[in-house]
């Protein structure tokens, strides 16, 4: 699949999304190589930026998902996920269950035994960690946030040490940044409005912006 630049740099350092741009020539640029840019918005391809120049090769890299944000299988395959799952149930069953489920761990690779499990020295107990529990789904909001500050730091650190090993493009670091700010910033909101008939609907969903503000936006939407 071909992949579009879809966030572009204005002359302040303050990254714009596709979506919030005018077609055509604006005032941004290339995250990269500076080149000035163009926006795309036709009808055929998913709208995008293009360089008034040359491409360059590094705006070709897909920008990456981030964890838990866009889905909480944490790019682990449907496999691992499966069983995940039947082992999370076989520990809600009985300890002969769970022990039963327990002789195939060893379908899961290293890496993801490492990261989904953990093993008391003293008990030999096998507990789910947080990682394992945030693909659940069972890991209590709290425990969620705190998983999900530490994961997005992390994601930061290896930029930084991959940046300063000459590895990867400043330019990614700086659209982390951009993202996680954006992540942090918008807020959750539950909604009730009750109808001229009494129905009563919700919305869930995030915003940006103030909720107060968004509220006033679906109030005129509906
Ligand atoms: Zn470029």
């Amino acid at each position: 699949m071909a992949v579009y630049l879809s966030l572009g740099k204005d002359k302040q350092g303050n990254f714009h999304h596709i979506d919030d741009q005018k077609s055509g020539r604006g005032t941004l640029f290339c995250p990269f190589c500076d080149c000035p840019l163009i926006a795309a918005k036709g009808r055929v391809k998913a709208a995008h930026f293009r360089h008034d120049g040359e491409t360059c090769n590094e705006s070709l890299n897909e920008i990456p998902q981030i964890p838990a944000w866009h889905h909480f299988h944490l790019n682990y395959p449907l496999e691992i996920i499966d069983a995940l799952k039947d082992g999370y149930q076989a520990d809600s069953k009985s300890p002969n269950v769970f022990q039963h489920w327990k002789s195939g761990l060893h379908r899961f690779p290293r890496a993801a035994k490492e990261e989904l499990f953990s093993r008391d020295d003293w008990t030999d107990n096998l507990t789910f960690t947080d990682t394992a529990r945030t693909i659940l789904g069972s890991l209590p909001l709290l425990g969620f946030s705190q998983w999900m500050r530490n994961t997005l730091q992390m994601r930061v650190h290896t930029l930084r040490e991959a940046i300063d090993q000459g590895t990867k493009h400043r330019a990614w670091l700086e659209i982390e940044a951009h993202r996680q700010q954006a992540i942090l910033k918008a807020s959750l909101y539950l909604f009730e409005y009750q109808l001229a008939d009494k129905t009563v609907i919700h919305k869930v969903g995030r915003t940006a912006r103030a909720p107060e503000q968004r509220l006033k936006k679906t109030v005129l939407g509906l």
